[in-house]
């Protein structure tokens, strides 16, 4: 079974799915959305984070490194500054253990699927009382077939919680049919209505996605869309006419659709992984943006449709 390692078990979460839930991110992405808000949950393999205000430049990674991938460069007038070259790191990860200032963190730790799932149910109360559960998300839960089917399957009949999975149904649908035994609801992501975009910038197979998506609509699950909303790639009155076109044929089942409109927040995390960030600098895309979306959306029918998830906005009414 192929294991994913766990980025965070996030307590008390509220955007992913309906009520106060439990939601667990798993390392690990087939897709490379150039904008991605969370970068850690890219590459299925350890990283660190290095933050570079809590280094004091005092070389202990530097010395202890075996491969020279840091090195400790005195230079005139100044501290010494440390120097990285990524493509000699072998990800030992012995530069985290020896750093005394926290500068330093391992990103993703490996769990088992009985430490998932205690530390999931400590909220069951909270669950009970407002609706809750748990969502598996990532990355791609989807890239892990067998340990998300195990997961749900635990929660879903030993411990009778609420499972919501967050994905981007880029997979093959023989991977996502035995969810359905287990899980209650499919909150997916539909990045782009064209399928050159779908290919080449965010590296999936639109057909695939669609057709896995209208397979869920037609097994009777609740389904609520996701739309990352990014400016320059899909914020076109163009692309706004595809979605709508497109989601009106299921107005009457879909649960909801959730319109995102993209943010700055990750931009961090880019540096403190050391990637480079294709949408470092573009300004947060505001609300007033995307209400035509909104409105269309809304006009044809379309069932709870938010600005920014669940609960961070109850459902629009037509706002003009
Ligand atoms: S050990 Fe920590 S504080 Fe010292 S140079 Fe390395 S990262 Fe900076
Ligand atoms: S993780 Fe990379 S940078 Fe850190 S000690 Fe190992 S090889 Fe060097």
């Amino acid at each position: 079974m192929r294991t994913p390692l766990i980025t965070e078990i996030q307590r008390f979460s509220l955007q992913d799915g309906p009520g106060i839930r439990t939601t667990i991110f798993f390392k690990g992405c087939p897709l490379h959305c150039p904008w991605c808000h969370n970068p850690e949950n890219l590459n299925p393999e350890n990283e660190f984070y290095f933050y570079a205000g809590k280094c004091t430049a005092c070389g202990r990674c530097a010395k202890i490194c075996p491969s020279g991938a840091l090195k400790a460069i005195c230079v005139p007038d100044k501290n010494a500054v440390l120097n990285f070259d990524k493509s000699k790191c072998t990800l030992c990860m012995k530069c985290v253990d020896v750093c005394l200032f926290g500068a330093r963190e391992v990103v993703g730790k490996s769990l088992d699927i009985d430490s998932i799932v205690r530390e999931a149910v400590a909220d069951k109360m909270f669950y009970k009382h407002s609706g809750g559960g748990v969502t598996i998300s990532g990355g791609e839960p989807l890239l892990f077939p067998d340990f998300t089917l195990e997961l749900a399957r635990i929660l879903k009949t030993k411990e009778q919680v609420h499972i919501t999975i967050e994905t981007s149904c880029f997979a093959n649908w023989d991977k996502i049919e035995p969810l359905l035994e287990f899980v209650d609801l499919f909150i997916v992501d539909i990045k782009s209505m064209d399928p050159e975009k779908i290919e080449y910038v965010v590296g999936g197979s639109h057909k695939k996605i669609l057709s896995n998506i209208e397979k869920l609509i037609n097994s009777g699950v609740a389904v609520r869309i996701h739309l990352p909303i990014i400016p320059g790639f899909n914020d076109s009155a163009s692309d706004t006419k595809s979605y709508v076109d497109y989601l009106s044929q299921f107005a009457d089942k879909l649960s909801g659709v959730d319109v995102l409109p993209f943010h700055s927040y990750a931009t961090g995390k880019y540096a403190q992984l050391n990637r480079e960030y294709q949408y470092k600098g573009i300004s947060d895309l505001q609300s007033q943006k995307i209400m035509p979306l909104v409105n269309a959306l809304n006009k044809k029918g379309l069932r709870q449709v938010t600005v920014g998830g669940i609960a961070k906005t109850a459902s629009t009414s037509n706002i003009e």
